[in-house]
Protein backbone atom coordinates (compact mmCIF):
# COMPACT_ATOMS: atom_id res chain seq x y z
CA UNK A 1 0.00 0.00 0.00
CA UNK A 2 0.91 3.74 -0.43
CA UNK A 3 2.41 5.23 2.45
CA UNK A 4 2.38 8.92 3.08
CA UNK A 5 3.22 8.50 6.89
CA UNK A 6 5.49 12.37 7.88
CA UNK A 7 8.27 9.55 9.61
CA UNK A 8 8.65 8.09 6.14
CA UNK A 9 7.83 10.65 3.91
CA UNK A 10 9.95 13.20 5.78
CA UNK A 11 13.37 11.14 5.17
CA UNK A 12 14.92 12.81 1.62
CA UNK A 13 15.33 10.07 -0.26
CA UNK A 14 17.39 8.08 -3.46
CA UNK A 15 15.78 5.83 -5.50
CA UNK A 16 17.76 3.71 -8.23
CA UNK A 17 15.13 1.13 -9.78
CA UNK A 18 11.92 2.58 -10.93
CA UNK A 19 10.08 1.63 -14.41
CA UNK A 20 8.60 4.20 -16.03
CA UNK A 21 5.95 1.97 -17.64
CA UNK A 22 4.81 0.36 -14.29
CA UNK A 23 4.63 3.93 -12.57
CA UNK A 24 1.65 5.92 -14.71
CA UNK A 25 -1.21 6.86 -11.91
CA UNK A 26 -4.93 5.40 -12.80
CA UNK A 27 -6.49 8.63 -13.31
CA UNK A 28 -4.13 9.41 -16.10
CA UNK A 29 -4.91 5.88 -17.77
CA UNK A 30 -8.72 6.63 -17.71
CA UNK A 31 -8.06 10.53 -18.99
CA UNK A 32 -5.75 9.35 -21.71
CA UNK A 33 -7.71 6.52 -22.69
CA UNK A 34 -10.96 8.89 -22.80
CA UNK A 35 -9.19 11.08 -25.27
CA UNK A 36 -7.97 8.70 -27.18
CA UNK A 37 -10.78 6.18 -27.37
CA UNK A 38 -9.11 3.82 -25.83
CA UNK A 39 -10.61 0.69 -24.41
CA UNK A 40 -10.85 0.05 -20.90
CA UNK A 41 -12.12 -2.41 -18.62
CA UNK A 42 -13.89 0.65 -16.71
CA UNK A 43 -13.42 4.02 -16.76
CA UNK A 44 -13.68 4.27 -13.21
CA UNK A 45 -10.58 4.31 -10.94
CA UNK A 46 -11.46 2.30 -8.55
CA UNK A 47 -12.94 -0.35 -10.40
CA UNK A 48 -9.97 0.20 -12.96
CA UNK A 49 -7.55 -0.45 -9.75
CA UNK A 50 -8.82 -4.43 -10.21
CA UNK A 51 -7.56 -5.14 -13.63
CA UNK A 52 -4.56 -2.15 -13.10
CA UNK A 53 -2.94 -3.00 -10.09
CA UNK A 54 -1.70 -6.18 -7.44
CA UNK A 55 -2.27 -6.07 -4.60
CA UNK A 56 -1.78 -9.88 -3.85
CA UNK A 57 1.40 -12.33 -3.80
CA UNK A 58 1.08 -13.29 -7.44
CA UNK A 59 -0.53 -16.43 -7.83
CA UNK A 60 -0.51 -16.33 -11.84
CA UNK A 61 0.91 -14.64 -14.14
CA UNK A 62 -1.54 -13.30 -16.51
CA UNK A 63 -2.93 -10.52 -13.79
CA UNK A 64 0.70 -8.65 -13.83
CA UNK A 65 0.65 -8.82 -17.99
CA UNK A 66 -2.51 -7.38 -18.41
CA UNK A 67 -1.81 -4.74 -15.79
CA UNK A 68 1.38 -3.84 -18.31
CA UNK A 69 -0.74 -4.42 -21.25
CA UNK A 70 -3.07 -1.37 -19.97
CA UNK A 71 0.11 0.87 -19.51
CA UNK A 72 1.61 -0.08 -22.49
CA UNK A 73 -1.43 1.39 -24.30
CA UNK A 74 -1.55 4.08 -22.26
CA UNK A 75 1.69 5.35 -24.46
CA UNK A 76 -0.51 6.37 -26.99
CA UNK A 77 1.31 9.49 -28.23
CA UNK A 78 5.16 11.39 -27.87
CA UNK A 79 3.32 14.39 -25.48
CA UNK A 80 1.42 11.57 -23.58
CA UNK A 81 4.84 9.79 -23.29
CA UNK A 82 6.43 13.46 -21.66
CA UNK A 83 3.13 13.82 -19.37
CA UNK A 84 3.53 10.07 -17.90
CA UNK A 85 7.32 11.24 -17.00
CA UNK A 86 6.50 14.41 -15.48
CA UNK A 87 3.90 12.53 -13.24
CA UNK A 88 6.17 9.86 -12.14
CA UNK A 89 8.85 13.05 -11.56
CA UNK A 90 5.79 14.59 -9.89
CA UNK A 91 5.12 11.69 -7.35
CA UNK A 92 8.83 11.01 -6.62
CA UNK A 93 9.36 15.11 -5.78
CA UNK A 94 6.21 14.85 -3.33
CA UNK A 95 8.02 11.71 -1.00
CA UNK A 96 10.79 13.86 -1.04
CA UNK A 97 13.09 11.62 -3.63
CA UNK A 98 16.19 14.05 -4.52
CA UNK A 99 18.03 11.83 -6.63
CA UNK A 100 15.81 9.59 -8.87
CA UNK A 101 16.58 7.15 -11.71
CA UNK A 102 13.78 6.10 -13.78
CA UNK A 103 13.90 3.25 -16.59
CA UNK A 104 12.24 2.69 -19.77
CA UNK A 105 12.32 0.03 -22.35
CA UNK A 106 11.59 2.16 -26.13
CA UNK A 107 10.67 -0.88 -28.21
CA UNK A 108 8.56 -2.17 -25.55
CA UNK A 109 6.84 1.41 -24.61
CA UNK A 110 6.69 2.96 -27.94
CA UNK A 111 5.63 -0.24 -29.92
CA UNK A 112 1.90 -0.72 -29.39
CA UNK A 113 1.09 3.11 -31.19
CA UNK A 114 4.59 2.88 -32.87
CA UNK A 115 5.47 6.19 -31.88
CA UNK A 116 8.76 8.06 -33.23
CA UNK A 117 11.34 6.79 -30.46
CA UNK A 118 13.24 10.33 -30.96
CA UNK A 119 10.30 12.96 -30.40
CA UNK A 120 8.75 10.52 -27.10
CA UNK A 121 12.42 10.81 -25.77
CA UNK A 122 12.73 14.87 -26.45
CA UNK A 123 9.18 14.71 -24.37
CA UNK A 124 10.20 12.49 -21.51
CA UNK A 125 13.47 15.31 -21.63
CA UNK A 126 11.29 18.18 -21.09
CA UNK A 127 9.01 16.65 -18.57
CA UNK A 128 12.95 15.86 -16.78
CA UNK A 129 14.27 19.45 -17.15
CA UNK A 130 10.53 21.11 -15.85
CA UNK A 131 10.57 18.55 -13.14
CA UNK A 132 14.00 19.07 -12.10
CA UNK A 133 13.54 22.68 -11.53
CA UNK A 134 9.96 22.22 -10.06
CA UNK A 135 10.68 19.82 -7.04
CA UNK A 136 14.74 20.50 -6.97
CA UNK A 137 15.67 16.85 -7.80
CA UNK A 138 18.23 14.92 -9.69
CA UNK A 139 17.10 12.84 -12.52
CA UNK A 140 18.62 10.21 -14.37
CA UNK A 141 17.50 8.09 -17.18
CA UNK A 142 18.43 4.51 -17.88
CA UNK A 143 17.25 2.34 -21.33
CA UNK A 144 16.48 -0.83 -21.12
CA UNK A 145 16.35 -3.82 -23.71
CA UNK A 146 13.55 -6.12 -22.81
CA UNK A 147 14.95 -9.88 -23.19
CA UNK A 148 11.65 -11.36 -23.91
CA UNK A 149 11.82 -9.01 -27.22
CA UNK A 150 14.94 -10.57 -28.57
CA UNK A 151 18.40 -9.44 -29.71
CA UNK A 152 17.37 -7.57 -32.64
CA UNK A 153 14.98 -5.76 -30.42
CA UNK A 154 18.24 -4.86 -27.81
CA UNK A 155 20.90 -3.85 -30.68
CA UNK A 156 17.54 -1.49 -32.27
CA UNK A 157 17.69 -0.36 -28.19
CA UNK A 158 21.31 0.36 -27.36
CA UNK A 159 21.99 1.62 -30.62
CA UNK A 160 19.64 4.12 -30.70
CA UNK A 161 20.60 4.99 -26.98
CA UNK A 162 23.94 5.62 -28.58
CA UNK A 163 21.98 8.86 -30.57
CA UNK A 164 21.32 10.36 -26.98
CA UNK A 165 24.71 9.58 -25.28
CA UNK A 166 24.35 12.74 -23.29
CA UNK A 167 21.11 11.95 -21.99
CA UNK A 168 21.10 8.45 -21.09
CA UNK A 169 23.00 7.18 -18.45
CA UNK A 170 22.81 3.12 -18.60
CA UNK A 171 21.67 0.07 -20.39
CA UNK A 172 19.76 -2.69 -18.32
CA UNK A 173 18.50 -5.76 -19.51
CA UNK A 174 15.00 -6.70 -18.14
CA UNK A 175 12.45 -9.55 -17.74
CA UNK A 176 12.89 -13.17 -18.58
CA UNK A 177 16.30 -14.17 -17.58
CA UNK A 178 15.55 -17.72 -16.72
CA UNK A 179 14.53 -18.12 -20.31
CA UNK A 180 17.37 -15.67 -21.67
CA UNK A 181 20.39 -15.67 -19.66
CA UNK A 182 23.14 -13.60 -20.09
CA UNK A 183 25.23 -15.00 -22.18
CA UNK A 184 22.65 -14.14 -25.20
CA UNK A 185 23.03 -10.41 -25.03
CA UNK A 186 26.92 -10.45 -23.85
CA UNK A 187 28.19 -8.84 -26.88
CA UNK A 188 25.11 -6.07 -27.07
CA UNK A 189 26.53 -5.19 -23.65
CA UNK A 190 29.86 -5.37 -23.80
CA UNK A 191 29.51 -3.07 -27.21
CA UNK A 192 27.54 -0.89 -25.17
CA UNK A 193 30.07 -0.51 -22.56
CA UNK A 194 32.42 -0.05 -25.05
CA UNK A 195 30.32 3.09 -26.03
CA UNK A 196 30.85 4.29 -22.60
CA UNK A 197 27.51 3.26 -21.02
CA UNK A 198 27.50 2.17 -17.55
CA UNK A 199 25.48 -1.04 -17.23
CA UNK A 200 22.99 -2.33 -14.35
CA UNK A 201 21.09 -6.17 -14.87
CA UNK A 202 18.46 -7.29 -13.20
CA UNK A 203 19.89 -10.53 -12.55
CA UNK A 204 18.57 -13.02 -8.93
CA UNK A 205 15.10 -11.61 -8.78
CA UNK A 206 12.99 -14.77 -9.72
CA UNK A 207 16.59 -16.91 -10.27
CA UNK A 208 19.36 -18.12 -8.54
CA UNK A 209 22.31 -16.93 -7.54
CA UNK A 210 24.29 -18.52 -9.97
CA UNK A 211 22.45 -15.92 -12.69
CA UNK A 212 23.79 -13.41 -10.57
CA UNK A 213 27.45 -14.90 -10.72
CA UNK A 214 26.87 -15.82 -14.23
CA UNK A 215 26.13 -11.78 -15.16
CA UNK A 216 29.02 -11.05 -13.08
CA UNK A 217 31.37 -13.06 -14.50
CA UNK A 218 29.88 -12.52 -18.37
CA UNK A 219 29.55 -8.84 -18.24
CA UNK A 220 30.39 -7.55 -14.80
CA UNK A 221 27.57 -4.94 -14.51
CA UNK A 222 28.12 -1.80 -12.18
CA UNK A 223 24.79 -2.37 -10.33
CA UNK A 224 22.60 -5.41 -10.05
CA UNK A 225 18.67 -5.18 -10.47
CA UNK A 226 17.32 -7.29 -7.55
CA UNK A 227 19.82 -9.56 -6.88
CA UNK A 228 18.31 -10.96 -3.92
CA UNK A 229 18.81 -14.59 -4.08
CA UNK A 230 22.47 -14.17 -3.92
CA UNK A 231 22.03 -15.02 0.17
CA UNK A 232 21.07 -18.46 -0.44
CA UNK A 233 25.14 -18.71 -1.78
CA UNK A 234 27.95 -17.52 -0.13
CA UNK A 235 30.14 -17.77 -2.71
CA UNK A 236 27.73 -15.13 -4.66
CA UNK A 237 27.72 -12.75 -1.90
CA UNK A 238 31.51 -12.81 -1.57
CA UNK A 239 31.68 -12.23 -5.24
CA UNK A 240 28.74 -9.31 -4.93
CA UNK A 241 31.15 -7.96 -1.79
CA UNK A 242 34.16 -8.06 -3.65
CA UNK A 243 33.98 -6.59 -6.60
CA UNK A 244 31.46 -3.71 -4.45
CA UNK A 245 28.57 -4.04 -7.21
CA UNK A 246 25.66 -2.65 -5.63
CA UNK A 247 22.31 -3.94 -5.70
CA UNK A 248 19.00 -2.66 -6.34
CA UNK A 249 16.68 -4.02 -3.86
CA UNK A 250 12.87 -3.41 -4.26
CA UNK A 251 11.51 -5.58 -0.85
CA UNK A 252 7.58 -5.45 -1.77
CA UNK A 253 7.97 -5.94 -5.75
CA UNK A 254 10.41 -9.06 -4.77
CA UNK A 255 6.81 -10.35 -2.75
CA UNK A 256 4.54 -9.48 -5.10
CA UNK A 257 6.28 -11.47 -8.01
CA UNK A 258 7.08 -14.68 -5.50
CA UNK A 259 10.79 -13.98 -5.46
CA UNK A 260 10.25 -14.26 -1.63
CA UNK A 261 7.40 -16.38 0.06
CA UNK A 262 6.80 -13.63 3.17
CA UNK A 263 7.87 -10.72 3.31
CA UNK A 264 9.20 -11.44 6.55
CA UNK A 265 12.12 -13.44 5.06
CA UNK A 266 13.18 -10.49 2.76
CA UNK A 267 17.09 -10.91 2.61
CA UNK A 268 17.58 -6.53 2.70
CA UNK A 269 18.77 -6.47 5.83
CA UNK A 270 20.33 -9.62 6.24
CA UNK A 271 22.45 -8.46 2.77
CA UNK A 272 23.22 -4.82 4.65
CA UNK A 273 24.31 -6.79 7.38
CA UNK A 274 26.73 -8.66 5.47
CA UNK A 275 28.59 -5.35 4.44
CA UNK A 276 26.18 -5.40 0.74
CA UNK A 277 25.62 -2.05 -1.02
CA UNK A 278 22.32 -2.52 -0.56
CA UNK A 279 19.83 0.41 -2.40
CA UNK A 280 16.15 0.75 -1.84
CA UNK A 281 13.46 1.17 -4.61
CA UNK A 282 9.65 0.43 -5.75
CA UNK A 283 10.33 -1.12 -8.91
CA UNK A 284 6.51 -0.86 -10.12
CA UNK A 285 5.42 2.02 -7.83
CA UNK A 286 1.71 2.27 -9.23
CA UNK A 287 0.86 -1.20 -10.80
CA UNK A 288 2.23 -2.76 -7.42
CA UNK A 289 0.53 -0.14 -5.26
CA UNK A 290 3.94 0.98 -3.64
CA UNK A 291 5.87 4.24 -3.09
CA UNK A 292 9.08 4.60 -1.30
CA UNK A 293 7.81 5.67 1.68
CA UNK A 294 6.09 2.41 1.36
CA UNK A 295 9.44 0.12 1.07
CA UNK A 296 11.41 2.34 3.85
CA UNK A 297 8.64 1.13 6.61
CA UNK A 298 8.67 -2.25 5.33
CA UNK A 299 12.46 -2.45 5.60
CA UNK A 300 12.01 0.01 9.25
CA UNK A 301 9.02 -1.84 10.65
CA UNK A 302 9.32 -5.34 9.31
CA UNK A 303 13.18 -5.80 8.50
CA UNK A 304 14.04 -4.54 11.10
CA UNK A 305 16.56 -1.49 9.80
CA UNK A 306 17.16 1.35 11.67
CA UNK A 307 16.87 4.88 10.16
CA UNK A 308 20.18 5.31 10.30
CA UNK A 309 20.71 1.71 7.77
CA UNK A 310 18.27 3.26 5.62
CA UNK A 311 20.40 6.32 5.41
CA UNK A 312 23.44 4.52 4.46
CA UNK A 313 21.57 2.91 1.62
CA UNK A 314 20.97 6.46 0.40
CA UNK A 315 24.64 7.02 0.61
CA UNK A 316 25.45 3.74 -1.06
CA UNK A 317 23.00 4.94 -3.62
CA UNK A 318 23.92 8.15 -4.47
CA UNK A 319 28.07 6.63 -4.69
CA UNK A 320 25.82 4.10 -7.30
CA UNK A 321 24.17 6.66 -9.02
CA UNK A 322 25.15 7.02 -12.57
CA UNK A 323 23.81 11.11 -12.63
CA UNK A 324 27.33 13.07 -13.04
CA UNK A 325 29.52 13.35 -9.87
CA UNK A 326 29.33 17.19 -9.77
CA UNK A 327 25.36 16.61 -9.31
CA UNK A 328 25.58 14.22 -6.99
CA UNK A 329 28.23 16.29 -4.63
CA UNK A 330 25.53 18.82 -4.68
CA UNK A 331 22.68 16.77 -3.98
CA UNK A 332 24.70 15.15 -1.19
CA UNK A 333 25.91 18.51 0.11
CA UNK A 334 22.16 20.06 0.01
CA UNK A 335 19.73 17.23 1.71
CA UNK A 336 22.43 13.92 2.96
CA UNK A 337 25.08 15.58 5.02
ZN1 LIG B 1 12.82 -3.83 -12.37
Amino acid sequence: MKCFESKYNDIYKTELHCHLEGAIRTATIIDVAKQYKINLPSYEEAILNQSVKVYDQLKDLQSVLNAFGIAQNTFVSEKVAGRIAYEVFEDAGKQNIKLFEVRFSPDWAFCKHQLDWDKAFESILMAKSKAEQDFDMAIGIIVIASRGMGLPSCEKTFNWAKNWKKNILAIDLADSEAQFPIHHFKNQVMKAKEAGFKVTIHSGEDTPAQAVIDTVNEVCPDRIGHGIHIIEDIKAVQLIKEKEIPLEINPWSNYLTNSVKTIEEHPLKKLFDLGIKTTISSDDPEILETNLNNEYKIAHEILGMSFDDIQKCNLYAIEASFISEDTKKHIKNKYFC
